[in-house]
Parts: structure tokens; C-alpha cells; sequence
């Protein structure tokens, strides 16, 4: 049997990766390299010791049977991410559209709002949820 197919044989009824793994698998890099860099060595043992416990815990997650439960895992862990997601995704349009707008949050509802910049002092309304405030372009 070929290698591919011996895997996918494994891999049949188990859960495989979602957004939590990879989550798991950037808390794994980001903490072996600061491991790396810090070298006292207490700190160095529990970046070791942590960046162990996520890369097991995310094979553990890949290779489960119960798919039922990593999907909560992951429904939650999907709910803990969304404000750092929301945050990520605003910092990226504003590297990219920041000389021709200027992004704001709704203090209400959250929604991101983007304003063409240089217009001095403007009421903006939020689309989604007509809340109106005042902000400086
Ligand atoms: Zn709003």
C-alpha cells in the first residue's frame, strides 16, 4: 500500500486539523522561539514545558475519534478568538488603506467603519446599527 493511502486509511473516522490546531501550532512556535531567546533557566523550562503540552494536545486533537467534542473545543476556542481576529484584521486594512482612510470601531455594535481621511471633524453613522458619533479624520 502506498504511503498516501496508508494515511488516509489513519486518518478515516479521526478529526483532523481546524482553527484551534493551528492556533495550537503557532502557541508552539511562538513559545519554542521565545524559549530560545530567554534563557533563564526557569522561564526557559516552562516555555519548554508549554510549548510541549500545545503540540501534544494539538496531535492528540488531530487524531481523536471524537469529532463531537473537538468541534465544541473548537466552537469555543472560535469565540475566545474572535476580538484578537477582529483586532488582526483591522491592523491589516489599515496598513493597507491607512493613507486614504481612517477605520473606527462602533462603540455600540463593534462593527469596523472605514472614513476617507483629511475631513476634518465628522459625524459618522455606523451602518449596521445607525449609531452615530463623532470622531476627528
Ligand atoms: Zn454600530
Amino acid at each position: 500500500m502506498r504511503f498516501r493511502d496508508r494515511l488516509y486509511q489513519f486518518m478515516q473516522g479521526r478529526y483532523g486539523p481546524d482553527q484551534f490546531t493551528y492556533f495550537l501550532m503557532g502557541t508552539y512556535v511562538v513559545l519554542t522561539l521565545l524559549s530560545m531567546f530567554l534563557r533563564f533557566p526557569v522561564v526557559y523550562a516552562v516555555l519548554n514545558v508549554l510549548s510541549y503540552a500545545a503540540a501534544i494536545y494539538m496531535l492528540f486533537r488531530m487524531f481523536s475519534r471524537n469529532i463531537y467534542k473537538r468541534q465544541a473545543e473548537n466552537q469555543m476556542f472560535l469565540r475566545f478568538w474572535a476580538p484578537f481576529g477582529r483586532f488582526f484584521s483591522l491592523q491589516k486594512r489599515r496598513v493597507k488603506e491607512g493613507k486614504t482612510s481612517r477605520f473606527y470601531c462602533c462603540p455600540k455594535c463593534r462593527q469596523i467603519i472605514r472614513v476617507p481621511k483629511g475631513k476634518g471633524k465628522i459625524q459618522i453613522t455606523c451602518p449596521k446599527c445607525r449609531n452615530s458619533f463623532i470622531k476627528k479624520t
